[in-house]
């Protein structure tokens, strides 16, 4: 059991459990990949910690570049308005793989694919670390996942509880009671 901030959270996946299971995930793009022009674009701030341990399990040829949204108060609707910043690879004709560390709803995936896809890539997958199938209700759902979790609210391993909980080697779960 742990503390941040708040609220009280239990062990949900351990380190060695998240090592595990990205072991065979960079087994598997490997495979996939191989005679490809593989580039992967990790989705700021969550994904960090999953895209070094993943990228460092990678044995073909590859490249990493880091985009982030950016949601600001704007005039649409919902009254925010997300923008993507921060790509300064060409990944037209690449095959370019999205890293992230949780895909929930899916409203954020649905802005990172098109922004991505109108630069023409050759082909465009998401990896995700985590997904919650029943808070689903994006068009791109993950075509490699890491793991599949129920709609609670997780923090750890690059994951945040207002900014604190990123830092920690394991993935946590809000206690039940709370
Ligand atoms: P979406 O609902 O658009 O798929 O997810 C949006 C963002 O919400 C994710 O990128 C992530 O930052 C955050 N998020 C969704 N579920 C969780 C969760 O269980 N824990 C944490 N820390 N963030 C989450």
């Amino acid at each position: 059991m742990i503390q941040v901030l708040d609220k009280t959270f239990d062990v949900f996946l351990s380190a060695q459990q998240i090592q595990d299971r990205i072991v065979e995930m960079a087994a598997e793009i490997d495979r996939e990949y191989r005679d490809k022009d593989l580039v992967f674009i990790s989705v700021l701030n969550g994904s960090f910690m999953f895209a070094s341990d993943l990228m460092k399990r990678i044995t073909i040829p590859c490249e990493i570049s880091f985009v982030k949204v950016s949601s600001y108060k704007g005039m649409n609707s919902s009254g925010r308005v997300d923008e993507l910043i921060g790509l300064n690879t060409n990944i037209e004709d690449r095959d370019v793989i999205i890293l992230e560390d949780i895909v929930d709803t899916g409203i954020t995936m649905n802005k990172i694919y098109s922004y991505l896809d109108s630069f023409h890539p050759s082909s465009l997958k998401i990896t995700s670390l985590l997904f919650k199938p029943d808070a689903f209700d994006g068009k791109h759902a993950p075509d490699q996942i890491g793991f599949s979790i129920p709609n609670d609210f997780v923090v750890g391993y690059g994951l945040d509880y207002n900014e604190k909980g990123r830092n920690l080697d394991a993935i946590y779960k809000l206690k039940e009671t709370e």
